[in-house]
């Protein structure tokens, strides 16, 4: 059986990183593009499980179909935790990646080495219309933040990060290689499983 499945995202490099990611699945991906009426939810959860769960149920409620939506945060030891479920919004609104970025290395100045760790957490949602019960996964990859940026790929704080056994930044990695150590990679093979229920469903 194929089944559709909605990403609950506008963030173009996250659908093709979800796509991707679940590629394998007997799962007809659907996204923005094929819901160009699809509501911005506004992400105000005090957390990232919070904000994760309402995004994938609007989408379901708005759609009629299973939805998958993911919540990511960027967790400095240094700045306690900080940016957190803040992280799109680091530096004020408009949000800008730009100026999140100028501002994570502002607020770091001054700390070396393995002082600057860091870890993402990332929290997927997949939610099913007409069902209350909404399933979370996660999946966090450890590094530390460098002094400067890195690499042209990606997006958001990518260039800043290197993870822990690696080389190369999230933004020097390839695609693949990025998803294969990533925070949304890890929490995506967390959710095969949910996603596997859902192709058992009758
Ligand atoms: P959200 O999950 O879209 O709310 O992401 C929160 C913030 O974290 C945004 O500023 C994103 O740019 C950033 N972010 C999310 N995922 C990643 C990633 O894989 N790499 C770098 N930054 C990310």
């Amino acid at each position: 059986m194929i089944i559709s499945l909605v990403l609950a995202t506008r963030n173009r490099h996250k659908v093709e990183e979800l796509s991707a990611m679940l590629s394998e699945l007997p799962v007809r991906i659907l996204s923005f593009h094929d819901f160009p009426d699809m509501p911005d939810v506004v992400e105000d959860g005090a957390t990232l499980v919070e904000n994760a769960i309402k995004k994938a149920s609007e989408v379901a409620l708005f759609t009629g179909l299973p939805a998958l939506a993911d919540d990511t945060g960027l967790e400095v030891d240094a700045l306690d935790g900080a940016p957190g479920v803040c992280s799109a919004r680091f530096a004020g609104e408009p949000s800008s990646s730009e100026a999140n970025s100028r501002k994570l290395l502002s607020d770091l100045s001054g700390i070396e080495g393995s002082a600057r760790a860091a870890a993402f957490r990332c929290v997927v949602a997949l939610a099913m219309c007409g069902d209350d019960e909404v399933r979370t996964v996660e999946g966090v990859t450890h590094g530390v933040i460098l002094e400067e940026a890195r690499g042209e790929g990606g997006f958001g704080y990518d260039a800043l990060f290197l993870p822990d056994g690696h080389d190369l930044t999230y933004a020097e990695m390839r695609s693949d290689e990025k998803n294969a150590v990533s925070h949304r990679g890890k929490a995506i093979k967390n959710a095969r499983a949910l996603i596997a229920a859902l192709l058992d469903a009758p």
